[in-house]
């Protein structure tokens, strides 16, 4: 899959992501005093794509670099940029441990065996940077707690801290300009504690929360194309309901799907019982700790 770069609002670029490596969208909030680059992609290459992009499309000089979360797959193209960095303190907290590690194979393959790692991002860290003898790992500079607001002029870059099941530090850039959401992560499943999961508590508020925005397009790093507000609208709609059904009838897989068609007024699809199955995941363990 190859990469596109498209602009698709007067202040915003974006690259476009690609699973084969998990590359994750790439944002650019371009204003008069220089341009914050949205996540520092899976590599030094994913980086110099979009620094090609930027240089092609003659865009406003990157001034600032946002990290959404800590995933490797978001963060390890960060040396790439010589940029001051914002991100979540507890971002900051886990880089500047990754950044510590060994990232051999031998090291990556223990991480998985003691549960610090997962087999899919090291199957997909392999693939992107088979040779990481030279990898550097920079720390953010800038740490945020809930809000920052970064002023480029003509736009500004809500950098807000929200949570969520993915990753406690999942942090979005809202430009009201815009109106116009990168959510890095923040609405995908926990992938680090066992099966997929999702939990009532964090995941309905949260969507909540980023509807509340006066948004029209939200970017998820990992969707191949932008979502509209009501195509995220629909989405809560159906999680909700999901949801509610998990939550009457307990830790019941059968009368859940049993009950599901009526609930979603159609036919069960198997979207639908993934995201039933993830709920179940959450309501057998609706606490975790971060694994770093
Ligand atoms: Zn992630």
């Amino acid at each position: 899959m190859t990469h596109t770069f498209h602009q698709i609002s007067p202040h915003v670029h974006w690259l476009s992501p690609d699973s084969t490596t998990d590359r994750p969208v790439l944002g650019v909030i371009s204003g008069a005093r220089g341009s914050l680059i949205v996540d520092a992609g899976n590599s030094p290459a994913h980086a110099r794509i979009l620094l090609k992009e930027i240089e092609r499309h003659k865009l406003p000089a990157p001034a600032y670099l946002f990290l959404t979360h800590w995933h490797w797959d978001h963060v390890f193209g960060a040396a790439r940029f010589s940029l001051p960095t914002f991100a979540h303190h507890e971002t900051v907290r886990i880089v500047e441990r990754m950044s510590q590690f060994d990232w051999s194979n031998a090291a990556l393959d223990q991480r998985v065996r003691d549960g610090l790692e997962i087999e899919f991002c090291r199957d997909m860290l392999k693939a992107e940077l088979p040779n990481r003898a030279g990898l550097v790992i920079r720390p953010p500079e800038i740490a945020i707690s809930g809000q920052v607001n970064v002023h480029l002029g003509d736009v500004t870059c809500q950098l807000i801290h929200v949570g969520g099941d993915h990753a406690h530090d999942s942090t979005v850039a809202f430009v009201p300009e815009d109106r116009l959401m990168f959510l890095g992560d923040c609405i995908y499943d926990d992938l680090h504690h066992g099966p997929r999961r999702v939990t009532t508590q964090k995941l309905l508020p949260l969507y909540e929360r980023l509807l509340a925005y006066d948004a029209d397009c939200y970017l998820p790093s990992h969707h191949s194309e932008p979502i509209t507000h009501q195509a995220l609208a629909e989405e809560c709609a159906l999680l909700t309901k999901i949801s509610q059904t998990v939550e009457r009838l307990g830790d019941n897989r059968e009368s859940i799907l049993a009950a599901l068609p009526q609930a979603l007024g159609g036919p069960l699809e198997t979207d639908h019982i993934e995201i039933a199955d993830a709920f179940l995941a959450g309501l057998r363990l609706p606490e975790v700790e971060s694994v770093l």
